[in-house]
């Protein structure tokens, strides 16, 4: 016989998507508790001490795309969030003893150093870009038109929502819709191509096509995965990358803080085994332990294909169902790194170990589209790359509070590896070489890094999988393809928030919008739920 349920809602995962769910349904009077597996709360975006005295944003590193409406509604600056802008966007070194700076209102000049073409191009392809941007801007915090199956009153809704979504796109003047074609459907190498001839600009602006995206720059639907790096925002200024005081864990315990304000329980060191199902309803969990948590509505933050998968009993989900959710595709090919610096950086295009705006940028390692196009095909031939692909942030040159005075930390985020090693090996065997070559790229920059690696964390596609629960490694949980984004987030006919069994929801980056410390998905679910609870009254 089912126990009453104590909960209204159990979240499984305190990601910040879970927090930020949690945070909303608890200020609605639900009464929440979030079950969260590590003995930190935050998920992809916390801060860790990964070497004695140098603590770093342990995996995600850098803001943009945080949502400005949950940084208010959640009033998260009262809750000690800080974020900054970089001096400089990005820092693109070349091996020729060339670089090129994007930001700080002198990207056009920089640019003019290798092609005044495309200097006088930029201009025009940035207000495309924003154009584009804002529009998916505008579709963040909605729920995508869900399909349904028939004809019947559930699909007026949908068709109205869909209805809503031309109106709004036809706002657009036409030659934007066919940008916003372009970049849906893509490659990022095919869309950059078009605008610049110079490899530089394109590499700066085409990276952002890779991240997380285990694919060469060329591989339609790149050009997607650039755009959705575009549509964030640092303090009203949108399109750029700042950082949070604190590292991201500043954001995650603001969360947690604003969840607890509000009323809901937070549990660390509480992994959840089974989601309990009882006559096709979902009303709780089974932790590790083997405590059973009862609650209304159980809401899942995790990967959906870690919670389908692992966490359900097979028998209580429809076949195709589970034939899609094994479909889903993951796998980011991203090898990640934390470093304790002596010192900074000396860049041979650009000398100096003393702090200057450079460092504060996202200094990237790869000259070209084709470099990048390279590093994929050696991946998957060879499980690495020969020649990675490599963004460094050098955190403590915009925040004083993670290093020693004087030292530094820096993330190294790293493509392109092969989620899985074709030669079926570990990466457990190879994480240590991997590392040295990522330190080696860099190295072949600015010749005094290596020497200056006072320790290092090192995080293959294999260890993203066994400490967040990242399936693949991949940062998006989920990648970022057409197949799978908005109405097919994580699959057709179940982009609001809900899956197949009644009273289980999902609000992790598996949904609309997807990945990227967003908070979108956990305000969206919310508001699904409450909108449950209060058809129940
Ligand atoms: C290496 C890396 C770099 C990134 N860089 C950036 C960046 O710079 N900027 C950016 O915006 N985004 C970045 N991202 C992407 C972003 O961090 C993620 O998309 C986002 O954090 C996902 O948030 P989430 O809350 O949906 O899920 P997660 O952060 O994955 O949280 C899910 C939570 O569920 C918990 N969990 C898993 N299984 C269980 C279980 N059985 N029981 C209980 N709890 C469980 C996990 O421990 C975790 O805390 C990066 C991600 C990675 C991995």
């Amino acid at each position: 016989m089912s126990q009453p349920a104590v909960h209204d809602a159990v979240i499984i995962g305190g990601g910040h998507n879970g927090l930020v769910c949690a945070a909303y349904l608890a200020r609605a009077g639900l009464k929440v508790i979030v079950l969260e597996r590590r003995h930190v709360a935050g998920g992809a975006a916390v801060t860790e001490e990964f070497h004695p005295g140098f603590r770093n944003s342990v995996a995600a590193y850098t803001v943009s795309l945080l949502n400005p409406k949950i940084i208010h509604d959640l009033d998260l600056a009262a809750h000690g969030l800080r974020i900054v802008e970089r001096k400089l966007s990005n820092f693109l070194p070349l091996e020729d003893g060339r670089y090129l700076k994007v930001g700080a209102g002198r990207t056009r000049e920089e640019i003019a150093k290798f092609s005044q073409k495309d200097a006088n191009w930029f201009p025009a392809y940035e207000t495309e870009l924003a154009k584009a941007a804002d529009v998916l801007r505008e579709l963040i915090l909605e729920t995508p038109p869900n399909l349904v199956e028939g004809r019947g009153l559930a699909a007026l809704p949908e068709l109205i929502k869909a209805g809503k979504l031309g109106w709004r796109l036809s706002k657009l003047r036409l030659e934007g819709q066919r940008q916003l074609l372009a970049l849906m459907t893509q490659s990022a190498g095919d869309y950059l191509d078009q605008w610049f001839e110079s490899a530089p600009i394109k590499a700066v602006l085409g990276f952002d096509g890779i991240v997380g995206n285990y694919a060469s720059p060329y591989t339609p639907g790149s050009a997607y995965v650039l755009l959705h790096h575009c549509f964030g925002e640092v303090n009203g200024r949108k399109g750029l990358w700042g950082h949070a005081i604190g590292g991201m864990g500043a954001i995650t315990q603001a969360m947690a803080k604003a969840a607890a304000s509000h009323g809901a329980d937070l549990r660390l060191s509480t992994p959840i085994k089974e989601v309990i199902i009882e006559k096709g309803r979902a009303t709780g969990v089974v932790t590790e332990a083997g405590e059973r948590i009862n609650a209304k509505a159980v809401v899942s933050n995790v990967n959906p294909k870690l919670l389908y998968q692992s966490l359900i009993d097979q028998a209580a989900l429809p076949a195709d169902f589970s034939r899609g959710i094994e479909a889903y595709r993951c796998g980011s090919g991203t090898f990640r790194m934390n470093v304790a610096l002596s010192e900074l950086p000396d860049f041979t295009a650009l000398p100096g170990r003393d702090l200057a705006e450079h460092h504060s940028a996202g200094i990237i390692i790869a000259p070209s589209l084709s470099y990048m196009e390279q590093a994929y095909f050696d991946a998957r031939t060879y499980g690495w790359s020969r020649r990675p692909v490599v963004e460094m942030v050098i955190s403590s040159a915009l925040d004083d509070t993670l290093a020693p005075r004087g030292q530094h930390v820096a993330s190294l985020f790293c493509q392109h590896v092969a989620p899985k090693l074709p030669d079926g090996s570990s990466w457990d065997q190879h994480r240590e070489e991997v590392a040295d070559l990522m330190i080696a790229t860099v190295d072949a920059y600015a010749p005094n890094f290596k020497g200056s690696v006072l320790g290092r964390q090192i995080m293959s596609p294999l260890d993203l999988e066994r400490t967040f629960g990242l399936i693949g490694g991949d940062i998006f949980h989920g990648s970022l393809d057409l197949g799978q984004m908005f109405s097919a987030r994580p699959l057709l006919g179940h982009a609001n928030y809900r899956g197949p069994v009644a009273g289980l929801y999902m609000c992790g980056a598996g949904t609309h919008p997807g990945g990227g410390v967003t908070g979108a998905p956990g305000h969206n679910a919310a508001r699904e739920i409450l909108r449950d609870f209060r058809r129940k009254k």
